[in-house]
């Protein structure tokens, strides 16, 4: 399963990402954790993201995108992942279709914490006093102006992705102002809605694998029968081909991905 969480900064994204991963084995890929990694051992990227971040600004598109493109590779990103603070501008996506496309992957969904604006400064403060007396170190952008200038940047920059997936036609909205467990609910029935591709697709490929060997059986039975036609041979493999057209047909149905395409 390969999802993007999209929200601000404070809308929980975070919060649900961890709890997806646990339910179905997946990682989760945050630009955040990744950059502020860089930043701590003072790689070259750190040191070019350290101040950019600093600021609440956000850090150069092709910085972000090789992170992503090595982090995607890596064995245990195989099963899937949550992409948690990526793509953050349109760009950044442009970029991560053509990643997937090239490696023959595609997103499953992508979905929306809808939260008011004004509650975003009191999640955040909650955040920081709970890491404080937890004794943890701050984050340099987890104070009141740096703050603004991140909730600025997901207006300007990120929330236009919002509209991106929209027409792409794999966005679920759900509204992150409800308590945790019921915007995890939500969730669900976002990738419930999402996912039947897999059963529609199973039933018609297996069915498509039945008039396969229906039409195997018909030929072996011509041959021993010594009755064998080219014409019965390419007519006994036309339901497979057919078969195979419903199952396209039918995953263009069930899942959000392919329909309304845009792409290109
Ligand atoms: P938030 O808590 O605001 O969701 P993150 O932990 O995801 O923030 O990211 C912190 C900072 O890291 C951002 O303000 C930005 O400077 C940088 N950053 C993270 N992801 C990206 C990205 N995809 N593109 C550009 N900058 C990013």
């Amino acid at each position: 399963m390969r999802l993007i969480l999209l929200g601000p900064p404070g809308a929980g994204k975070g919060t649900q990402a961890q709890r997806l991963v646990k339910k179905h084995g997946i990682v989760q890929l945050s630009t955040g954790d990744m950059l502020r990694a860089a930043v701590a051992a003072d790689t070259p990227i750190g040191q070019r993201a350290k101040d950019i971040m600093a600021r609440g600004e956000l850090v150069p598109d092709d910085v972000v995108v090789a992170i992503v493109a090595d982090r995607i590779d890596q064995p245990d990103a195989r099963k899937g992942f949550i992409l948690d603070g990526f793509p953050r501008t349109v760009p950044q996506a442009v970029a991560l279709d053509r990643m997937l496309s090239a490696k023959g992957m595609k997103l499953d969904g992508v979905i929306e914490l809808k939260v008011d604006a004004n509650i975003l400064h009191d999640r955040i403060a909650n955040r920081v006093a709970q890491a404080q007396a937890r004794g943890e170190a701050l984050r340099p952008d987890d104070n009141p102006d740096v703050l603004r200038r991140r909730i600025e940047a997901y207006r300007d920059q990120t929330a236009p992705l919002v509209d991106y997936y929209r027409g792409r036609g794999v966005l679920g909205s759900v509204n992150g102002m409800a308590p945790i467990a019921e915007v995890a609910d939500a969730i669900d029935r976002v990738l419930a809605a999402a996912l039947p591709s897999k059963p529609a697709g199973k039933k018609a490929v297996s069915k498509t694998v039945a008039a396969k060997r229906t039409a195997a059986t018909k030929l072996a039975a011509a041959k021993s029968a010594g009755q064998q036609k080219p014409s019965a041979a390419r007519s006994a493999r036309a339901p497979a081909g057919r078969g195979t057209g419903r199952a396209a047909a039918a995953r263009g149905k069930t899942t959000l991905h392919k329909s309304k395409s845009r792409r290109g």
